[in-house]
């Protein structure tokens, strides 16, 4: 299979990263007899240094010219205070989520085997390992309030005298679609669908709950279907994740609870996700920002950014088995005890540490190990 993939490393550690994760790509191509082609562009606050842009023209045509998006991190101290549109994410990641209509946010919360103790929850709250998937509605909400109310007086985010205002807006037709992907989902597992929303106090949350319990009545009444108020789920997230199977949720709440179930299974370095529209075209991306403070260092995991991989060639380019080969590798890498510092063991004389780049040729080594063609 002939590929071209956008290649958009970002700003912080991105580019380290995403170096490791194209590192194991080419190992996948390699045996499996595939070729993926790379486009490299600038995205975030790099592109804005070069083109006066976090998104430039140059980066969207690659964009447009790609099978998916493989995206690193971006943002960073450097660019904060520029205006809000011209912000590494302001400018950039929600244009590209809203350009391309990528709406459904998968983001896996698995622990592996080896790196149970660390997780940061008491090992008998995760007996038999952990596995959830939260479905993020992604280009909705709060987050993209502003494009819809930009008739009103009040712009969103603009502090108007004493004020700051934002709108959090949901249409039964976006709602319904992510209730669809979460529940395609959840039949594929174990058919329990858990919709986290806040319909006690929002109007957005109240509508939210209804179309989706018609659209699981309707369309799939053999899942079992419950709801949760956000705060509730972030406290049995905490206490008893493995409660959950498939969660789905609006934009802002699934940032905030896929950032928790990140800390239980041991590290935001572990995280990947899929960002993808309805025609199937997708952004892959770790759910972990640019990490300034380790950026250059040689101590970013990138494992996340390789977990994105292994999401791209499974959701975008249907390859399984690819993706598999890719998870089956992390699993022996970790079982041989070679660890990035952020999922060392509390048994340093066990672990074998390695940097990025050692992470990425270790995980790439394995590929070629993997049985099966
Ligand atoms: P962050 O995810 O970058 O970092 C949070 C903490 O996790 C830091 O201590 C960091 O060192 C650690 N960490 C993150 N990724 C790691 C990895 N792969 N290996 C080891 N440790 C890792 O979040 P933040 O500090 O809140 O944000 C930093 C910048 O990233 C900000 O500019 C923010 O706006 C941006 N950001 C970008 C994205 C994105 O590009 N999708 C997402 C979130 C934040």
């Amino acid at each position: 299979m002939k590929k071209c993939i956008a290649v958009l490393a970002g700003d912080g550690i991105g580019p380290e990263i995403m170096k490791e994760g194209l590192k194991v790509l080419d190992a996948v191509a390699k045996k499996y007899g595939h070729t993926f082609e790379y486009k490299e562009a600038l995205v975030g606050g790099c592109a804005y240094d070069a083109y006066g842009h976090p998104l430039p023209d140059e980066t969207r045509k690659v964009c447009d010219s790609a099978d998916a998006i493989y995206f690193g991190a971006v943002g960073g101290p450097k660019w904060e205070t520029l205006p809000a549109e011209l912000t590494p994410e302001r400018g950039a990641l929600l244009p590209l989520r809203s350009i391309y209509g990528l709406f459904a946010n998968l983001r896996p919360a698995v622990i592996f085997g080896p790196l149970a103790d660390a997780a940061s929850l008491k090992s008998e709250r995760l007996k038999g390992g952990l596995d959830i998937l939260i479905v993020r509605e992604l280009t909705g909400g709060v987050y993209f309030g502003r494009n819809k109310v930009t008739s009103l007086a009040l712009k969103e985010g603009t502090v108007q005298g004493e004020y700051a205002v934002d709108y959090m807006i949901y249409s039964v037709p976006e709602i319904e679609r992510i209730a669809k992907v979460a529940c395609e989902a959840a039949m594929k597992r174990g058919k329990k669908l858990t919709s986290v929303d806040k319909a006690n106090v929002l109007e957005s949350s109240k509508l939210w709950r209804k179309v989706v319990i018609d659209y699981v009545q309707k369309k799939y009444p053999m899942i079992q279907l419950n709801h949760m108020y956000v705060d509730n789920a972030a406290m049995q997230l905490a206490t008893n994740p493995k409660q959950f199977d498939v969660i789905v949720t609006e934009n802002m709440f699934g940032d905030i609870l896929s950032d928790l179930a990140s800390a239980i299974t041991g590290s935001i370095g572990m995280l990947p996700s899929a960002s993808l529209s309805e025609t199937g075209f997708g952004l892959f991306e770790p759910i972990h920002g640019s990490a300034p403070d380790i950026a250059g260092q040689g101590k970013a995991n990138p494992l996340a950014q390789i977990l994105s991989g292994a999401m791209m060639l499974k959701y975008a380019f249907g390859l399984s088995k690819e993706s598999n080969a890719i998870e089956h590798a992390i699993m022996s890498v970790l079982e041989d005890g070679y660890r990035t510092g952020d999922i060392a063991s509390a048994n340093t004389l066990k672990d074998k540490i390695l940097s990025t780049s050692g992470m990425g040729i270790k995980v790439a080594e394995y590929i070629s190990k993997v049985e099966g063609k």
